[in-house]
């Protein structure tokens, strides 16, 4: 074992890695389903095959968003120790080769690093990924939607909480609502498939849930509805989550929620609407975990690796990368984090004392 690997194996996961059950949910394939091979370090104890990798590519963002992080921001990374473009694609490839095949680019707002768009266009070109998504607030997809849709870009999710600009004020602490709402459109107009996420927060915007429902008709799209988790400084009590369930309720009684498929491989319950083109989606992280189809893995725009949004991040790839580690030291470092994953989170209702970093600094 390395010096690196002794470092990161001493970084061990300082909660409870047992709490939890994969009862209710079946663990996804413990094989990669086109290699077929059931030796890979991205296979958990639990059985869990993780062939999805989200990437924060910067911890920067251009808005405040009141439950990501607080308004005076948060101390950025200094910039060499965030990742360079050509240490993610490096990445991406020893990923690829161990049976990765989703990737979402994510923040911080990915949007805001000089170049992101090449970097989009080059994962795209390795063929073993099948998705390429992106997560963005929407604030600069008037501009660069048809340069990703050029690139490559598989689909968006934008986030947008409000329809209304005073409220989109309070929400992010910028007056961009207008330009999001564009963005939303130059994404759908190039064709790019496209869905909005929302964070409803009792007495703060639970008032809009009916007018999403007809947002996602109008503008044929899908909304998903995400409930408010807890970070670091984001105010965050059981009182402030909206659960899915309740939302369900409301929409019900206006309108027929029909059940599609998907659920556990994928995160979002997602129903349609008779007689309408648009979604609802509901992701559930309080009140419906849905831990035990759980496929995804972290890498934090400073090279971490985390195996749960909710657990502290287990090793540095960046780390290995830098010291002209092996592939074998990759995948030792890889098998460390996922050695460390719970079945499933705790309740969230203990949550709120926990030191975790903010979204932000995590990645969406
Ligand atoms: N800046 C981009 C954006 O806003 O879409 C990407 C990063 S953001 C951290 C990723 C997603 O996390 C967004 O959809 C955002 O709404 C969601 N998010 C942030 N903090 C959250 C929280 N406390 N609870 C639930 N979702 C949260
Ligand atoms: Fe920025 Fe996205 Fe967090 Fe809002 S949710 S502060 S846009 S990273």
């Amino acid at each position: 074992m390395t010096l690196i690997m002794l470092l990161n194996s001493a970084r061990s996961p300082k909660y409870d890695v047992r709490v939890g059950s994969t009862a209710e949910c079946p663990p996804t394939q413990a094989t990669d389903p086109q290699s077929g091979a059931s030796k890979t370090c991205l296979v958990d104890r639990f059985g869990r095959f993780h062939d999805y990798l989200r990437i924060s590519i910067t911890d920067r963002c251009n808005f405040r968003c009141t439950y990501c992080m607080p308004e005076k921001g948060v101390k950025w990374k200094p910039r060499d120790e965030i990742l360079t473009f050509e240490e993610i694609v490096q990445l991406v490839t020893f990923f690829a080769k161990k049976g990765v095949r989703k990737l979402r680019i994510t923040g911080g707002e990915p949007t805001i690093r000089h170049g992101y768009i090449d970097l989009i266009r080059e994962l795209r070109t390795n063929p073993a990924i099948e998705e390429l998504a992106l997560t963005t607030n929407g604030s600069r997809l008037s501009k660069d939607a048809p340069f990703l849709k050029e690139a490559g870009l598989s689909s968006i999710n934008v986030s947008l909480d409000t329809l209304r600009a005073d409220r989109f004020e309070a929400i992010t602490r910028r007056s961009e609502l207008e330009l999001v709402l564009k963005g939303i459109e130059f994404s759908q107009a190039h064709d790019i498939p496209t869905k909005v996420n929302v964070v409803m927060m009792p007495g703060v915007n639970d008032d809009e849930i009916i007018d999403f429902v007809h947002f996602a008709s109008s503008k044929c799209i899908t909304v998903r509805f995400i409930e408010f988790m807890p970070f670091l400084n984001n105010n965050w009590s059981s009182c402030s989550v909206l659960s899915s369930s309740k939302i369900r309720e409301i929409i019900g009684k206006e309108f027929q929620l029909q059940a599609l498929d998907g659920y556990p491989s994928d995160v979002a319950r997602e129903y349609s609407i008779p007689g309408s083109a648009g979604r609802i989606a509901f992701v559930s992280s309080v009140t419906e975990s849905f831990c035990g189809g759980c496929s995804r893995l972290r890498l934090t725009a400073d090279g971490e690796l985390k195996s749960c949004l909710f657990l502290p991040p287990a090793v540095s790839l960046r780390d290995i990368l830098r010291y002209n580690g092996t592939d074998d030291e990759l995948e030792q470092a890889v098998a460390t984090c996922l050695a460390g994953k719970w079945a499933g989170h705790p309740p969230m209702r203990d949550w709120a004392q926990r030191d975790h970093l903010t979204m932000v600094q995590i990645g969406g």
